[in-house]
């Protein structure tokens, strides 16, 4: 996966409710940029826009190789801001549903039995284990997450999209939850754009960090996060930053601009 380059020159929606104006920005591949930025600044919408859910706006999403969406070979996780679990399907099934929608027209039999080793592989690799055959309703809402995290990896995907992904979990859990990503990261280097609203969780998992204005949205500001890895939440080092940041920053983060 080369550079991604999104270049938006405006989205609005009905109503002239404009989200996002003049709002740029470049991903290296393998890096892992995090988003922040106050609630219904767009940053959902943002992450729609570079999934190619949404195509109706301004602008455009490439690499060197053209436009992101036009990309065959080009595989996207992404996990929603809700698990978004379909609730009469098992664990498996969940995510064998992306990865049979993903598969070629003619795949072989032998082809799928191999992707569902690897659906359960992953299964296992987010800590749920003989939880394969349950169902949505049968699990807590972490661990809904976890099948949502596993899905999201299920693809091999060169590109990940995560909104939001461990909020309203509770810390330990989401704690556990941020370094199962980053081992993940560490083992496969996809390009990754993680949206959180929290600065702290931001300077923990990031290499670099992008800040939103309020709607309609742009770039306020970039801030690289030169921490040696692995960090953790509460140590010296990314609380360090997260008091500096907030100290040089204190409009953007108060959401005044
Ligand atoms: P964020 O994720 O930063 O909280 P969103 O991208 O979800 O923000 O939404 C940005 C703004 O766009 C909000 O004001 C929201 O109400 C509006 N919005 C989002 N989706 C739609 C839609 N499908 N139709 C109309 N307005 C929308
Ligand atoms: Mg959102």
């Amino acid at each position: 996966m080369n550079r991604i380059e999104i270049d938006i020159d405006n989205k609005t929606f009905p109503h002239k409710l404009c989200v996002l104006e003049n709002f740029s920005f470049n991903v290296c591949a393998g890096e892992f940029v995090a988003i922040v930025g106050p609630s219904g600044a767009g940053k959902t919408t943002l992450l729609n826009i570079i999934a190619g859910i949404d195509s109706d706006y301004k602008g455009v999403v490439t690499t060197s190789s053209g436009l992101l969406h036009d990309q065959a070979d080009l595989n996207i996780g992404f996990m929603f801001q809700q698990a978004r679990l379909m609730p009469w399907l098992t664990v498996l099934e969940n995510i064998m549903l992306v990865i049979k929608r993903n598969a070629k027209a003619g795949v072989r039999p032998q082809e799928l039995l191999n992707k569902q080793e690897k659906a359960v592989r992953m299964i296992e690799k987010v800590g749920l284990e003989g939880f394969e055959n349950r169902y949505p309703h049968q699990l807590s809402g972490g661990m809904q997450k976890k099948v949502a995290l596993a899905r999201a990896f299920a693809l091999d995907p060169q590109l990940l999209l995560l909104d939001e992904p461990f909020q309203s979990l509770d810390s330990p859990t989401a704690n556990k939850f941020r370094d199962q990503l980053i081992r993940m990261w560490n083992s496969q280097k996809q390009t990754v754009i993680f949206v959180t609203h929290d600065l702290r969780e931001a300077i923990t998992m990031s290499d670099r960090i992008l800040f939103l204005s309020q709607r309609p949205s742009s770039i306020l500001l970039e801030h690289r996060v030169n921490l040696n890895r692995p960090r953790t939440i509460n140590s010296e080092s990314v609380t360090k930053m997260h008091q500096s940041i907030l100290l040089d920053y204190p409009d953007i983060l108060a959401g005044k601009l």
